[in-house]
């Protein structure tokens, strides 16, 4: 097989319980990229594209909404800027470049 997976599951050194306690809440993420804020949300009736993987998140399902905590633009910018992402792919994230 050519197609190289490069699965690293950057968030597995957060335990399980940690995301459970924080359930629909909002926590806070060190990322490579920064700090994020991260929401654990469901969409009523809204369909979002998932920057990790361009598939849809269709309604009803469980996802989160990141947006970067210690933005250069400031916290409203970074709010505007929020995406919403599949759960896994919030959680490889880290693998992509
Ligand atoms: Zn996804």
């Amino acid at each position: 097989m050519a197609r190289r997976s490069s699965k690293r599951p950057w968030g597995a050194a957060h335990p399980e319980l940690d995301v459970e306690r924080a359930r629909g809440g909002t926590r806070s993420e060190e990322g490579p990229d920064g700090t994020w804020t991260v929401r654990s949300v469901t969409s009523q009736d809204k369909t979002y594209l998932c920057p990790g993987c361009r598939q849809e998140i269709v309604p009803g399902t469980p996802h989160v909404v990141a947006w970067q905590t210690d933005a250069l633009l400031g916290a409203d910018a970074a709010l505007e800027l929020r995406r919403h992402w599949h759960r896994s792919c919030w959680s490889r994230r880290g693998s992509r470049r």
